[in-house]
Formats: C-alpha cells, sequence, structure tokens
C-alpha cells in the first residue's frame, strides 16, 4: 500500500479542489440537490472513493477540456453522465487516456511538479491493471451559456478556445469563483502553429478579453494546475500579454523548462508558452 494520497483542499463552502499528487485538479462542487465534479485528474487517484467521501450526492461531470490529464479519471468512474466541448469530442483519436499515456504524464511530470524519492515508482504501481481507455463517444456537448443546477446553486458553462478548441470555463453562482481550467492559470500552453502563425494567440486573446469583460461576477480562479486557486488580476495580466504579443510590443523567447519547450513570453504572473513544440 502506497503512504501517498491526492490532496483534498476545501476552497469554500461545500468547494474542493482534489489535487492528484500535485499534478493537475479537480474540482468538487456541491448543491442542495447534486454535485459536480470539473475535471477527472488523469487517473492515477480512485476519484470515486474520493468524491464519496466528500458528498452522499449523486454527481456528474463537466470537462474544462479534452486533454487526457484531466478526462482520465473518467475510468474510475464508469457510466457518470459527462460533459465536454464538442469541438474537443475528438481528442482521445490523437491522445487516447490509456494507461500508456498515465505513464508518460508520471515520467515526465512528477520530477518537475511532484519531486520526491520514489514518488514516480509509487504512482506507477497505483495504475489500475489494464483499465482500457476513456470513451469519448457518449459525452455530451456542452454549449455556450449552459447552466447546470445543483439546486440552490447554478453553474454557467463559457466557452473559451485557445488551449483547446473545446475549452470551457464554470462560472458558479454560489462563491465567487471561476472555473478556468488550463484556459487560465499559471502557465499556459499554446500549441506551436505553421510558420508560427499567430491566429491562436489571436483566438486566445478574444478569449480572455470574454473573461475580462465579465470579471465583475468573479474574483478567483480555481485553476487546472499547480496550486487551486489564484486572483482574477492573472485574465487580465494574460490579455495584456497577448495584445503585446499581437502588438509586437512584446516579444518571447525559445526556452526549454521541466516537460515545455517552445516561445515562451511573461508579463506579471502570466506566463505563456504560445509556440509550444512540446
Ligand atoms: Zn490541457
Amino acid at each position: 500500500m502506497s503512504m501517498l494520497e491526492p490532496e483534498v483542499t476545501c476552497i469554500a463552502p461545500d468547494t474542493w479542489c482534489i489535487s492528484e499528487f500535485r499534478l493537475v485538479n479537480a474540482f468538487l462542487l456541491a448543491g442542495r440537490d447534486k454535485a459536480v465534479l470539473i475535471d477527472t485528474g488523469c487517473g492515477i487517484a480512485d476519484l470515486s472513493r474520493i468524491v464519496a467521501a466528500l458528498t452522499d450526492k449523486p454527481f456528474f461531470v463537466l470537462l474544462t477540456h479534452g486533454h487526457a490529464d484531466h478526462t482520465g479519471g473518467l475510468i474510475r468512474l464508469p457510466g457518470i453522465q459527462t460533459y465536454v466541448g464538442p469541438e474537443d469530442r475528438d481528442m482521445n483519436r490523437k491522445m487516447p487516456c490509456d494507461n500508456r499515456f498515465r505513464r508518460m504524464y508520471i515520467e515526465y511530470r512528477v520530477d518537475f511538479r511532484f519531486p520526491g524519492e520514489g514518488h514516480k515508482q509509487a504512482l506507477l504501481d497505483m495504475l489500475p491493471p489494464d483499465p482500457g481507455i476513456v470513451k469519448f463517444e457518449d459525452f455530451l456537448p456542452l454549449s455556450e451559456g449552459m447552466h447546470f443546477d445543483l439546486g440552490g446553486r447554478t453553474l454557467q458553462a463559457v466557452h473559451t478556445p485557445g488551449h483547446s478548441e473545446g475549452s470551457y470555463c464554470f462560472l458558479d453562482s454560489a462563491t465567487d469563483i471561476l472555473f478556468s481550467g488550463d484556459t487560465v492559470n499559471n502557465s499556459i500552453i499554446l500549441m506551436r502553429q505553421p510558420d508560427n502563425d499567430l491566429r491562436l494567440v489571436a483566438q486566445y486573446r478574444e478569449t480572455l478579453k470574454k473573461l475580462w469583460d465579465m470579471s465583475d461576477r468573479y474574483a478567483l480562479l480555481a485553476i487546472g494546475h499547480d496550486g487551486s486557486t489564484v486572483d482574477k488580476q492573472l485574465v487580465k495580466d494574460y490579455l495584456d500579454l497577448t495584445d503585446g504579443l499581437l502588438k509586437g510590443s512584446i516579444q518571447g523567447s525559445y526556452e526549454e523548462s521541466g516537460f515545455r519547450k517552445g516561445d515562451v513570453a511573461r508579463l506579471g504572473l502570466a506566463e505563456l508558452w504560445y509556440q509550444c513544440d512540446a
């Protein structure tokens, strides 16, 4: 038996951050009638056991996007109703959430995000034997402005393309938190574009403008990686950074850091890998 446990932090009433060994976050929100799990980690931790210890309400899943490190935990949650941005619905064809992915993720991320003697092996030992792959076919589609009523508490879906085409953030009526996934966190990745075209930066800038325009509705961001919540000022930092990149007043440079390689630019607390190779 491993001594390692995922870290669970209460970040607001009936609202928990479940950190999967500091690799990736999931968030559990409970209302009067229902609960929702926002993202599911990559499937190292047994999320069904963790959720059951926190709430006895029936729950469903909202995905901030289709990347395997946010969806892989669904393998531990068979039959749970799950919503994803329709543009990310074929993502598991490119990057299937299987144990091969989980082993690679542990191999490349643990030293950087959860360093410690023996952690890698302990996490590898936790993987469920041959769990198969998470199937996206049954997922229900999110759309802009969709509301999810938990009973006395509502979540609103906001389409936020950039990090992925089908990325969504979720605005919570009961707290002052925007659940921002990998759309806004401490280090954002946009994949390198052919000829270093800035179209993706421009699309991401539109997303940030939209989020900043509604910033009177939240104070904190609950982020997909590294820590649990940050001040909403981070949205403004990314907005100013993408503005600078598009106008040419900010230029990034090539770096390799941890598991990331590519062109990166920084402003305030924002770090944007805007032409990221890996
Ligand atoms: Zn991602």
